[in-house]
């Protein structure tokens, strides 16, 4: 049965409140007939967000009437808003179902259940855009951006929005279909205009952000959305490294000094306060699953991410560091100088948080880029650092450096390299003459090009790395994290940065600072030492040295651990008070030396002289005394 009239929608009319007039207009009180008439069949109720049956009232349109199912999809349900977070093959099979006559279809709505979950209980209105619509109309309507979940104000008049009696929740038809007109009729109709608060700041926000995605109908897949809540919240420091380590309470903080508690209890997302970071890792794990989480509660995030939708929705759907390819190869000697030749590049996660990409040109050159520190910045072009020349570029430099008519700088300006230093160091590496009569001046070791990095490209997988090092360290088992380090950069670099744990368990241990000291060992070596060191002195020809601490300490290379003592070193410790000597003992060796050196001279001293000859006119002990007296009766005795 065809129908005879059908109101025209308003704008941003809702679709119940198109049905609700239709049933005012033909004076229908029952929600039976309004069912049959429109849909073919007694419904229950038209719900605030999504009708069903929608091919039937289509088909069965009065002729010249110029709705579509299109026209009501996006202009009076709430699917534009919805859309953006639904995989396309579900939001197709979702409009399939809309359009659908037969009841027993798959229920895909179920999909939606969380998407409704904030859907406001009753209908709401706004008082100003009632009298508005009054004056341009006559009458008012359904407002769909009213209705949408967490609108508490009007967007347009800012204004807090009223509940109406109307039960909006289930759509049910109990009392009978209510337009707005009659329902509003009889409520409180003075604005309460919103203050300045903090709270209807960020409802007012909301609304508009909600309003906004209601108006645009993005045709997003909801599949490539938890790659750019990854690179947002990696771009905002939440997110660090090449694996997900998530700064939870740096979010958290955050997110709850945007969004206070109070402000989340009000639009019905209190429990959220407790974890929002439940939330970021549910968001950016790979796989979205639709209907995780409300659009309400998307919203709040992109908002926490972006300052405006429109900016989230504008970012690329895949994230292009280095803009779109394909990119230039930059080898000044190659024949696609600055030519876009490179389709591909292969990514790479700094240490510091920067993606890197390298780029490899057939003729050998590679290079790196940095990405922007802010992926969705664009700021001033990245330096390129160049990895490897390639044999293009070296067969080049053999040539040029052979040319005697050539200047270096000439060479340096061909080949695109900045400086001498850094010509010399490829020269050092091709292992070219340095005829050319400049003297040849090595570069620093630390400067030198490592051999891995200028042999053939090494892209290390994981695996290969793997491998690699295994091999690496089957053949030099001795080798230190170090050595390694220096000779094979890149394989380093490759599973340091993919594979850290496995290479830290490989790794030989890291020595820390100088190697352990074997401290018995050095107490021995230090304990002979000494004694050794005791004997040469009072052996030595000539006048008695006096065997002290500092005078074997001057003749050790350990001074320091002599001088002061260390608790490591009891046998050392217990030498040395052997071997000190006293001044009484050193004395009597001075006079023992002195009767030899005046018997050597035939001599025969006077005490006075024999004692300032031995040195020991101060250390007149009463045994060096006596000792003295002794040895000037032997020596007279000894010549005589
Ligand atoms: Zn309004
Ligand atoms: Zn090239």
């Amino acid at each position: 049965m065809m129908i005879g009239w059908f109101p025209v929608p308003y704008p941003d009319e809702t679709f119940d409140s198109i049905c609700y007039r239709y049933a005012k207009r033909m004076h229908y009180s029952h929600k039976n007939a309004l069912g049959e008439d429109l849909f073919g069949k007694r419904i229950f109720s038209v719900a605030v967000d999504v009708p069903r049956h929608l091919k039937y009232l289509i088909e069965n349109l009065p002729p010249g009437c110029e709705i579509t199912a299109d026209k009501i999809i996006d202009g009076h349900t709430f699917l534009p808003y919805y859309r953006p977070f639904l995989k396309r093959a579900v939001y197709a099979q979702l409009i399939t179902q809309i359009m659908s006559k037969d009841v027993n279809t798959f229920n895909v709505l179920g999909a939606l259940s969380r998407f409704r979950k904030h859907v406001p209980r009753y209908l709401r209105y706004c008082p100003e855009c009632v009298t508005v619509d009054r004056q341009h109309y006559g009458e008012t309507y359904w407002h769909r951006q009213h209705q949408l979940p967490g609108v508490y104000v009007c967007p347009m008049h800012f204004v807090w929005l009223e509940d109406s009696q109307v039960y909006a929740k289930h759509g049910s038809f109990a009392q009978g279909p209510i337009t707005a007109e009659e329902a509003i009729a009889v409520a409180r109709n003075k604005p309460r205009p919103i203050d300045k608060s903090q709270i209807a700041k960020l409802l007012l926000r909301l609304s508009w952000s909600s309003n906004w995605l209601l108006t645009q109908s993005l045709d997003d897949d909801a599949e490539t959305l938890f790659q750019k809540y990854y690179y947002v919240l990696r771009a905002k420091g939440y997110i660090h490294g090449s694996t997900t380590i998530f700064y939870r309470d740096k979010f958290k903080a955050d997110f709850l000094s945007m969004y206070p508690p109070d402000f989340l209890t009000t639009i019905g997302f209190g429990s959220i306060a407790h974890n929002p970071e439940y939330w970021s890792k549910q968001l950016t794990r790979k796989g979205y699953r639709d209907g995780h989480l409300s659009v309400l509660g998307h919203i709040l995030f992109i908002q926490f991410l972006c300052q405006t939708l429109d900016e989230f929705f504008a970012l690329p759907k895949e994230w292009q560091p280095f803009g779109n390819g394909p990119w230039p190869c930059i080898n000044p000697v190659c024949d696609h100088y600055l030519e876009p030749v490179i389709d591909d590049y292969f990514v790479m996660f700094s240490r510091n948080n920067c993606v890197e990409g390298q780029f490899e040109c057939k003729c050998g050159y590679v290079y790196r880029l940095w990405a922007p520190e802010n992926p969705y910045q664009r700021g001033k072009p990245p330096k390129p650092m160049v990895v490897t020349q390639g044999s293009i570029w070296e067969d080049h430099l053999r040539r040029l450096w052979n040319d005697s008519e050539l200047s270096v700088k000439d060479i340096c300006r061909t080949l695109g390299v900045v400086s001498y230093d850094t010509l010399k160091r490829h020269v050092i590496r091709l292992e070219l003459n340095f005829d050319r009569g400049y003297p040849l001046v090595y570069p620093t070791p630390k400067k030198r090009i490592s051999k891995d990095r200028q042999l053939k490209h090494p892209k290390y997988s994981v695996v290969e790395g793997r491998q690699k090092l295994t091999d690496v360290m089957n053949q030099q088992p001795d080798i230190t994290r170090n050595d390694l380090r220096r000779e094979y950069p890149t394989l380093y670099e490759v599973l340091w940065r993919q594979d850290t744990e496995w290479l830290e368990n490989k790794l030989p241990v890291r020595a820390r600072g100088t190697p352990r000291v074997n401290w018995l060992e050095r107490d021995a070596y230090l304990a002979d030492k000494i004694i050794d060191i005791a004997e040469t002195i009072r052996n030595e020809p000539g006048k008695p040295v006096r065997v002290t601490k500092t005078e074997i300490a001057r003749r050790t290379e350990l001074t320091a651990l002599i001088m002061n003592g260390s608790p490591n070193l009891p046998k050392t410790k217990a030498a040395l008070e052997k071997v000190l000597e006293s001044r009484e003992d050193y004395a009597i060796r001075r006079t023992y030396w002195a009767k030899e050196y005046f018997i050597e001279k035939k001599v025969v001293p006077r005490w006075w002289v024999f004692v300032q000859t031995a040195g020991i006119e101060k250390s007149l002990f009463p045994r060096v005394e006596a000792l003295s007296h002794v040895m000037v009766g032997e020596i007279e005795d000894d010549i005589r």
